[in-house]
């Protein structure tokens, strides 16, 4: 060891990366590669991460936003584990596509919460990020009367009457704090609120948040390892901020993380969001090691065990 170098400690927040959701999107990718050779379509980043995007380019996939960009149509396509409206599969069985559909369940739940109450004629309030896939995917589920609200400050100016019964679902990426404030104004604005039966925001959003929590008090730096456009990325820095650790900064590109930002830390944080590999916080603490004399401290919240299975319809193809 080089004495020379200054003492930080690493609290690793757990759990922390992949979720079973992503996973499952990525292994899905995989297969259809090894199954039908490349190329294989993605219709839209399969999980918001640079470096899985990357990789998976390498094995064979090309990204594209709408089918239209497909130029081979005999190739199979994946939707991302974001979800699509339903005109997307669609579309696609018009254009005679094989198709598989990477949409995590727990997106697809929130996408069956909105056909239930559809079938009850009740305004839904979508609680999420405008523009984001997952919102795109979730309000395109029906033709019928549903509002996206992004904070609550919107909530009262929404053309619904106060007494009006109403139906509220959320993205699954939120900050879970912030969600609550909005949902405590959607109950006290409107009088009859129904409510999804499980919470929307995932389990992994979750764990990862509360993760970050429990250790952001106590670290003067925090890394997120994630990319810009992924929300539950961005929520992770906000909630080490909001918790503590007011030098939280989001790390997409490891080759020009400088680690001397750290000099006048004695403690950080580092987390991997849902969507980014374990392989980002090997290489991470590989590259701080070789300026600090690092303590690494395993900070476990929760254990996961979940895991999604591939649908029917690919394992059949496979
Ligand atoms: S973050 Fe949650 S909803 Fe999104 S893919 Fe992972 S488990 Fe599914």
């Amino acid at each position: 060891m080089n004495k020379k170098l200054k003492k930080l400690d690493v609290y690793l927040a757990g759990p922390r990366g992949f979720c079973a959701g992503v996973e499952r999107a990525i292994l899905m990718v995989q297969e259809a590669i090894k199954k039908y050779g490349a190329p294989v379509y993605v219709r839209h980043e399969i999980v918001h991460n640079k470096y899985v995007v990357d990789n998976l380019k390498n094995e064979g996939a090309i990204f594209i936003e709408e089918l239209s960009e497909i130029n081979q149509l005999d190739r199979p396509v994946i939707f991302s584990a974001h979800g699509v409206p339903k005109s997307v599969p669609e579309e696609a069985k018009n254009l005679n596509l094989i198709y598989f559909d990477a949409t995590c369940p727990l997106v697809s739940k929130i996408h069956r919460e909105v056909e239930h109450f559809e079938r009850q004629n009740l305004p839904v309030i979508l609680i999420g990020h405008k523009n984001h896939p997952e919102v795109i995917g979730t309000m395109g589920q029906t033709n019928k009367d549903i509002y996206l609200v992004e904070n609550k400050e919107e909530v009262k100016n929404l053309p619904i009457l106060k007494d009006q019964q109403i139906a509220y679902v959320t993205q699954t990426t939120l900050s879970v704090d912030d969600t609550k404030d909005i949902i405590d104004e959607i109950k006290s604005h409107f009088v009859n609120t129904l409510e999804p039966k499980k919470k929307d925001i995932c389990y992994a959003t979750t764990n990862r948040q509360e993760a970050v929590k429990n250790i952001a008090k106590n670290s003067d730096y925090f890394l997120v390892l994630g990319s810009k456009n992924s929300s539950n990325s961005l929520r992770l820095v906000e909630v080490a901020k909001n918790y503590g650790s007011q030098n939280a900064i989001l790390v997409d590109d490891i080759d020009n993380f400088d680690p001397t930002i750290l000099n006048n830390s004695a403690k950080i944080g580092v987390t991997a969001s849902a969507s980014s590999p374990e392989i980002l916080v090997t290489k991470i603490i590989n590259k701080i090691s070789q300026f600090f004399d690092l303590n690494i401290i395993e900070a476990e919240y929760e254990k996961e065990d979940i895991h999604f299975k591939i649908p029917q319809k690919l394992k059949e193809a496979i």
